[in-house]
């Protein structure tokens, strides 16, 4: 890896439209703080980000689903080995019972360290009569209604990296050092199985699997796979600066990597075929997710395919499918069917919640476990309609018990929102939401 290579081929993205990016004040001190990004360390290296690719291909190719999963929006407050734990274990929870109840091989990928970044349909907000720039990103300005807190500030990108390269190192240590062990099966529901109907159910599963090591050992094996997990970051690929500055020439390839994560994806709202966002992606290796909303036409998404695909890899490209349980069956469809047609072998996977966001009366943003649950079942009729494979969910999610999204096993009502409503931005599945999530996919896999 090489600092100094990372201007060239990481920059082309800068004569084309870049939405959704901060307008700084201060465009010098956004120059020194970008100069410093460029020659701190990677974050992810290129092989770990092909080892991905590889991945995703054999969920492309429907020999594996991707779980991708974690915050809408992280904060910096937030980097706490309690949030980051409890995150990790809803995942891998989540996890263990997508790959023992539907016998299928998991691609572990979070929505963490690195998805600090949001964009907006709104660019003010106006609370009491007082009209302030729309809150971007714990990257890019502050939570607090101020005017003050308000201010893109360039040395938020400086935190991000930092706060990022913090959390990955604790989810390295957590996913290598023992905690992901498969025997801890039990441990990551200890806290948990009382409280909970699915920390219940979830309990049975983690004595079958239980039982199920105890007999592979028994018979004298012990594999090194049970003892750790392979486990990705990932984010959306927004403020182009920043990713360009953590772009970096691979050595063995002298190809470019992003090393902000394993895995970025571009946004419904900045995915402009002629846009600066996927010409960035076009221009780096590491594995692409696109969103795709119902607007999505058939041209587009070959688009896409041409311009990021090119070779026809499988585990380039993932399609992230959001278009919401109102339209999942009727836009789908036909997408997926000329898709396949075209020769491209991409991954689809589901994300249930950005199409199924409404205002409760209270005023809270929120989603009903119904809806997501019912688009989820919609992505997967048209599948198994068309001979293709469902491949993934894409899921906003918190290991934490917030009252955010309304539903479940354990029920949340509208009136409960304001209990613990704690999302930065979008509503999230908590950890019991999370887990019943995941055994009726698991299910819907199987069937
Ligand atoms: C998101 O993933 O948080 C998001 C903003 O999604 P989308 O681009 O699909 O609206
Ligand atoms: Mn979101």
């Amino acid at each position: 890896m090489n600092a100094n290579t990372s201007a060239a081929g990481g920059n082309t993205w800068r004569d084309l439209p870049a939405a959704q990016q901060p307008e700084y004040p201060d465009s010098e001190a956004l120059r020194d703080v970008l100069a410093d990004l460029a020659s701190y360390p990677p974050l992810v290296f290129a092989g770990e980000c092909d080892q991905l690719r590889a991945r995703l291909g054999a969920v492309a190719k429907g020999e594996a689903f991707l779980l991708q999963g974690g915050d809408c929006a992280e904060a910096f407050d937030a980097v706490s080995a309690e949030h980051i734990r409890a995150k990790l274990k809803t995942l891998l929870q989540m996890s263990a019972v997508l790959t023992y109840a539907a016998s299928v091989p998991v691609v572990k990928v979070g929505r963490i360290a690195g998805q600090y970044s949001k964009p907006r349909s709104k660019s003010t907000e106006t609370r009491d009569g007082v009209t302030l720039p729309t809150y971007r990103g714990d990257s890019v300005n502050g939570f607090a209604f101020t005017e003050e807190a308000r201010v893109p500030d360039p040395a938020r990108l400086k935190q991000m990296y930092h706060a990022s390269s913090s959390t990955l190192n604790l989810v390295r240590a957590f996913t290598t050092g023992g905690y992901a062990d498969l025997r801890q099966v039990h441990a990551w529901n200890q806290d948990f199985v009382k409280s909970s109907p699915s920390g219940q159910r979830y309990e049975a599963l983690a004595r079958e699997i239980d039982n199920a090591l105890n007999f592979m050992k028994a018979c004298g094996t012990d594999p090194a796979e049970f003892k750790a997990v392979e486990f990705y970051a990932s984010h959306e690929a927004l403020l182009l600066d920043y990713e360009s500055a953590l772009t970096r020439t691979d050595s063995r390839t002298g190809e470019l990597y992003d090393t902000s994560g394993h895995m970025v994806w571009i946004g419904e709202r900045t995915r402009q075929m002629d846009g600066a966002h996927i010409e960035f992606a076009s221009k780096v290796r590491n594995p692409i997710g696109i969103k795709l909303g119902p607007t999505t036409t058939v041209d587009e998404a070959l688009g896409y395919i041409d311009r990021l695909d090119p070779e026809r890899e499988p585990g380039r490209l993932t399609f992230i499918v959001r278009m919401g349980a109102d339209k999942v069956r009727d836009k789908l469809p036909e997408l997926v069917e000329k898709v396949t047609a075209s020769g491209a072998t991409v991954a689809w996977v589901t994300d249930p919640m950005h199409g199924n966001t409404f205002e409760a009366a209270s005023g809270h943003k929120t989603r009903r476990f119904d809806d997501v649950l019912d688009e989820v079942k919609g992505f997967f009729e048209v599948h198994k309609g068309l001979g293709t494979h469902p491949g993934g969910i894409h899921v906003e999610l918190t290991g934490d018990d917030v009252t955010e999204c309304v539903g479940g096993g354990h029920e949340i009502f509208v009136d409960d929102l304001h209990q613990r409503y704690e999302t930065a931005c979008d509503p999230r599945l908590n950890r019991s939401q999370s887990l019943d999530l995941a055994f009726l996919v698991a299910e819907m896999y199987r069937d």
